[in-house]
């Protein structure tokens, strides 16, 4: 099966038109990083497709003091005006410069594990998803989008338009591991975001990649921090409640076992850095 038809609507109204008209049968297609090699060899056969590149959501801005990133501004794009430095960093490990010349934020928090190195950091920023369709609006945190592997909260007919990032109160660091420096998927990749008040965390956020169905917030170990000082033991606790809680997979880049071992190193040094960085302030 050869696609039929291939959309181009040059709005977001034309966009949720067509989903609503042609519903289940029509492929949503943003940067195509991931859904063209899939078509090129096969795996996957849709009769019609429509193309969001001219929908008119290649934008970001600031809004309210919160980063606003259209559905698809490229993973470059963000490079370039991310604002939140984690942001930047965390387009900037993703892949390679091709990809992200075309690989849209938006078509980032679809990519199946071990991808989706920026949703992690939007998690631990707690971003915030706009979904449009032809019945309206509606606004969803990051944190209640995925349901599990490849699978999300969005209704069929709706379209994802836009995030929005709090600028971060506190402090953050992110890193993602892999077997190579660049170029490489995530063994684990991980996102902190932590407000501290007088030495005490008032807010914790732990975002993990690659050790779950999708990117995930490590919640225990976030609840664990809550009130308390990043001393080293802490600290270590929480890094073994995180590599207890997360749901690790086995593939060709590591094993069950290795990622669960490494997002306890992770998460540790992720909390050092932010503990260091409070004491030097
Ligand atoms: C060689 C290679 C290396 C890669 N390396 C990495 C990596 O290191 N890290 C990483 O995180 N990712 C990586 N990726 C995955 C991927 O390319 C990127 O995550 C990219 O951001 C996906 O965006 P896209 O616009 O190309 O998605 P597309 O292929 O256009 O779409 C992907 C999915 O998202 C859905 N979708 C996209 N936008 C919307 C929207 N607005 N509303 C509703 N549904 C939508 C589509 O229907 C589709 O199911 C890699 C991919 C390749 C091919």
């Amino acid at each position: 099966m050869a696609v039929q038809n291939y959309f181009l609507p040059q709005s977001v109204d034309e966009a949720v038109e067509l989903l609503a008209a042609h519903g289940d049968s029509l492929l949503v297609m943003a940067g195509g990083t991931l859904t063209m090699p899939l078509i090129n060899d096969g795996i996957s056969a849709p009769e019609k497709v429509m193309g969001l590149r001219q929908a008119g959501l290649n934008y970001t801005g600031m809004a309210n003091g919160s980063v606003i990133l259209g559905a698809t501004a490229t993973l470059s794009q963000v490079i370039e005006h991310g604002h939140i430095p984690m942001l930047r960093q965390a387009a900037s490990s993703a892949a390679s410069w091709t990809i992200r010349n075309m690989g849209t934020v938006g078509g980032n928090l679809f990519a199946p594990p071990p991808a989706g190195d920026l949703a992690v950091a939007l998690l631990a920023l707690d971003a915030e998803l706009n979904l449009h369709s032809a019945r309206g609006s509606r606004s969803v945190p990051l944190a209640d989008f995925y349901k599990g592997f490849m699978s999300t909260v969005m209704a069929k007919d709706e379209l994802l338009l836009e995030i929005e990032v709090p600028a971060p109160l506190g402090r953050t660091a992110y890193v993602k591991y892999g077997r190579k420096h660049s170029h490489t998927p995530s063994v684990v990749t991980v996102a902190a975001h932590l407000v501290l008040d007088d030495g005490l965390v008032t807010k914790a956020r732990i975002a993990l990649g690659a050790v779950g169905p999708h990117p995930l917030r490590a919640q225990a170990a976030e609840s664990y921090l809550q009130g308390k000082t990043l001393s080293e033991s802490h600290i270590a606790s929480a890094a073994s409640i995180a590599s207890e809680e997360c749901e690790p997979f086995t593939d060709a880049i590591a094993s069950e076992w290795y990622r669960r071992r490494m997002v306890k190193v992770y998460v540790a040094r992720m909390l050092q850095q932010i503990a260091a960085e409070e004491a030097s302030s």
